[in-house]
């Protein structure tokens, strides 16, 4: 028998391995390299250009961690758009509110979505819930002059790398506030604070959302497949703050989570040393 790893590089001198069972799927689309693979410790997973997105057994870390947040900070949100997301996960958090009218998913790559549909069904199984549009396009060029729409917008990108890269740039926060309503909130993959490369690009994400928003913070969870395994998400608002979230009303949905509580909420939102350090100092690269 072959014995089968998959290998992705978390830094210059690290390096992050999965035994293989079998490799499912492997096609080039016009935007990226896809690959879908099933493993003996996490399941099913896929990967972009060589990258870990989703697998079986974490993605709900994930998923939770960026839906949930927002939710129970704003327990009023009817439209959501969702840019990036190819594999669904963040969509299926979402339709557990009955309150949510609208989801619109904006995703660059119909071949990720396709694939995900057939290879991850944990991940992609609430796609054709009614309230959901998908739209297969450039989130950069979607989001230009919509104005006031969306009462969350969940940016569930792929790396500042290949067609990701326009989703960490100013012009694109700044479109973003823009389609955002009075009360709106603007979640972002904000990489992770711990190898050198994931840093820089947190901070200048970081950098560019606080300058646009009146409320930016940072909140933290842990990924067992990402580098480091502690990754990042930017919580900015027009003046929602997380920290004030309700609780008591989030609880009596009585919605079924993994990972998100509401003391992991609160908790979230407290950094260690280190990270305020990077984040306080994101303007000096
Ligand atoms: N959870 C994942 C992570 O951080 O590794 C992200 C998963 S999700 C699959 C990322 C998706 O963003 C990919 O399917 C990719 O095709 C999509 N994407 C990348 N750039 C995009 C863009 N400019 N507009 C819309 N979607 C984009």
């Amino acid at each position: 028998m072959i014995d089968l790893w998959f290998t992705e590089k978390h830094s210059e001198g690290a390096k992050f391995s999965i035994h293989v069972k079998e490799h499912l799927y492997s096609k080039k689309s016009p935007f990226q390299q896809i690959d879908f693979f099933d493993s003996y410790e996490f399941g099913k997973f896929f990967t972009l250009d060589g990258i870990m997105m989703a697998n079986e057994k974490d993605e709900f870390i994930y998923h939770e961690m960026i839906t949930h947040v927002p939710l129970a900070s704003n327990l009023d949100i009817k439209k959501v758009l969702v840019i990036g997301g190819g594999d669904g996960g963040t969509v299926r958090e979402l339709t557990k509110y009955k309150s949510i009218e609208q989801i619109d998913m904006v995703e660059i790559d119909e071949m990720v979505v396709n694939a995900c549909k057939k290879y991850l069904p944990l991940t992609s199984s609430k796609l054709n819930d009614k309230r959901v549009n998908l739209f297969f396009e450039d989130g950069l060029l979607f989001i230009k002059n919509k104005k006031n729409l969306y009462d969350l917008i969940l940016v569930d990108s792929t790396d500042p790398i290949g067609p990701g890269e326009g989703l960490f740039s100013k012009e694109f926060y700044e479109n973003c506030f823009e389609a955002l309503t009075k009360n709106g909130i603007l979640i972002n993959q904000h990489e992770s604070p711990y190898y050198p490369f994931n840093v820089r690009e947190m901070k200048r994400s970081h950098n560019k959302i606080k300058d646009i928003f009146p409320i930016s913070k940072v909140y933290q969870f842990h990924m067992p497949t990402y580098p480091s395994g502690h990754w990042l998400f930017g919580f900015a608002s027009k003046g929602v703050d997380p920290l004030n979230c309700n609780s008591e009303k989030w609880n009596s949905l009585n919605l079924e989570t993994k990972y998100y509580n509401t003391n992991i909420h609160k908790a979230s939102f407290a950094l260690p040393n280190y990270v305020i350090e990077l984040l306080n100092h994101s303007n000096d690269d």
